[in-house]
C-alpha cells in the first residue's frame, strides 16, 4: 500500500483505549478523561476486523497502544485475535509498565512479540510528579517480569524534557551499557498537553555521552551503540530531524478513526465498514497521508486530539 509520496505503508498503530492508569503531565489533562460508553470504542471483533483489513492492504507490523493498552478490558483476547492473523509478522505493545508485573507472562502467551515501556525518569519522586499517580517500583517490577516472561528486545521510551530529566541522560545511557536493551530518547512534541517550553533536542544525548558510536538505524530512529555494553541508544527526533520521508505507519484510534498522520486532523471513520468497503477506506486514507508535519513552522501539532487519544 503506497501513498502519494511512494512511501510503503506496512505498520499499524492501533489504539485500544484512551483511558490510562497514569496521567503524565505532557499527555493527559490533570483531571483525567471521562470514561466513554462501552459502545464508543471498537469491540474486540471490530479491532480484529480492522487489523485484518489493514493486513490485506499490506500492513505487516502492528503495535497496540492507548491510553494505556493494559487497562483495556479483554486486552489478552485482543492480542490473541491479532496474533492469530498469520500475515502479522510482529505484534508489539507500548505500555507504561504499571500492570506488566501481572500481565507480562499472559501477554507473551497471547502472542505479543515485543514491548516498549515508557519511563521518563529513574527517580521515584520525579516519576510520581510526572505521572501524577505512578510508582516507579511498579514500572521496574514490570520490566523484570517482562524479562522473566521471555521478552527480548524490550525498548525503553524516554521523553526528553528540559529541567526535568536532562541530568539523567547518562544514567539512562548506562542502562544500555549494562543490559541488552534499547533506550529510546524521544523529543517532546507540542501536541495535547505537551508544550515547547520544556523541549530538549535529542542532540543533548550525544553531547552528554560523546563516546556513543553510530549504529545501523531502525525505522524512524537514529541509533548509537555504547562502546562498553550490549545495548543501544535510539534517538527519535520528530522535531529536529523530521523523519516524515521514511514514515511507514498509519494509526487507528480506539473509536475507529483512521489517522493517516499523527499530526494531521484528517480522520477516516472505519466503524460500520466491512469487506471491500473497509479496505477501500483504508487504502484511500493511507494514500491521503500528508507529505510531512508542520510543527516546526506552527509550533503546534494539528492532530486535533491529545496523545492519549491517538497512541503516539
Ligand atoms: N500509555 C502507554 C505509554 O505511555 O507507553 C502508551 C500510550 S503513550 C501516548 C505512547 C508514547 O507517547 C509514550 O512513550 C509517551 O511518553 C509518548 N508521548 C505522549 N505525549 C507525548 C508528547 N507530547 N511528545 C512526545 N511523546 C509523547
Ligand atoms: Fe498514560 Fe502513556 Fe499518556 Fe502517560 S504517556 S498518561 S502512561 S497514555
Amino acid at each position: 500500500m503506497r501513498d502519494r509520496y511512494a512511501r510503503n505503508i506496512t505498520y499499524l498503530r492501533l489504539s485500544v483505549t484512551d483511558l490510562c492508569s497514569l496521567r503524565c503531565r505532557y499527555c493527559m489533562p490533570a483531571g483525567g478523561v471521562p470514561k466513554r460508553d462501552r459502545g464508543d470504542v471498537c469491540s474486540l471483533e471490530e479491532l480484529v476486523e480492522i487489523t485484518q483489513a489493514t493486513v490485506d492492504c499490506g500492513v505487516r507490523k502492528v503495535r497496540l497502544t492507548g491510553g494505556e493498552p493494559l487497562v483495556r478490558r479483554g486486552i489478552l483476547d485482543i492480542c490473541r485475535g491479532i496474533s492469530a492473523i498469520s500475515e502479522v509478522e510482529e505484534l508489539c505493545l507500548t505500555t507504561n509498565g504499571a500492570a506488566l508485573s501481572q500481565l507480562a507472562k499472559p501477554l507473551r502467551e497471547a502472542g505479543v512479540d515485543r514491548l516498549n515501556v515508557s519511563l521518563d525518569t529513574l527517580r521515584p519522586d520525579r516519576y510520581a510528579y510526572m505521572t501524577r499517580a505512578g510508582r516507579l517500583e511498579e514500572a521496574f517490577r514490570g520490566l523484570e517480569a517482562a524479562a522473566e516472561a521471555g521478552f527480548t528486545g524490550t525498548k525503553l521510551n524516554v521523553v526528553l524534557m528540559k529541567g526535568f530529566n536532562e541530568d539523567e541522560i547518562p544514567d539512562f545511557v548506562s542502562l544500555a551499557r549494562r543490559y541488552p536493551i534499547e533506550v529510546r530518547f524521544i523529543e517532546l512534541m507540542p501536541i495535547g498537553e505537551g508544550g515547547t517550553a520544556q523541549f530538549l533536542p535529542a542532540q543533548a544525548v550525544l553531547d552528554a555521552c560523546p563516546d556513543l558510536r553510530p549504529a545501523e538505524g531502525s525505522g524512524v530512529a537514529r541509533r548509537y551503540r555504547p562502546p562498553d555494553g550490549p545495548g543501544l541508544v535510539g534517538l527519535i527526533e520528530p522535531m529536529s530531524h523530521r523523519f516524515c520521508k521514511s514514515c511507514d505507519r498509519i494509526r487507528v484510534t480506539a473509536d475507529g478513526k483512521l489517522k493517516p498522520c499523527l499530526h494531521s486532523n484528517q480522520e477516516i471513520p472505519l466503524r460500520g465498514l466491512h469487506g471491500e468497503a473497509l479496505r477501500r477506506a483504508i487504502r484511500e486514507g493511507a494514500a491521503a497521508k500528508p507529505e510531512r508535519h508542520h510543527m516546526n513552522e506552527t509550533g503546534r501539532s494539528e492532530a486535533g486530539r491529545n496523545m492519549h487519544q491517538i497512541g503516539g
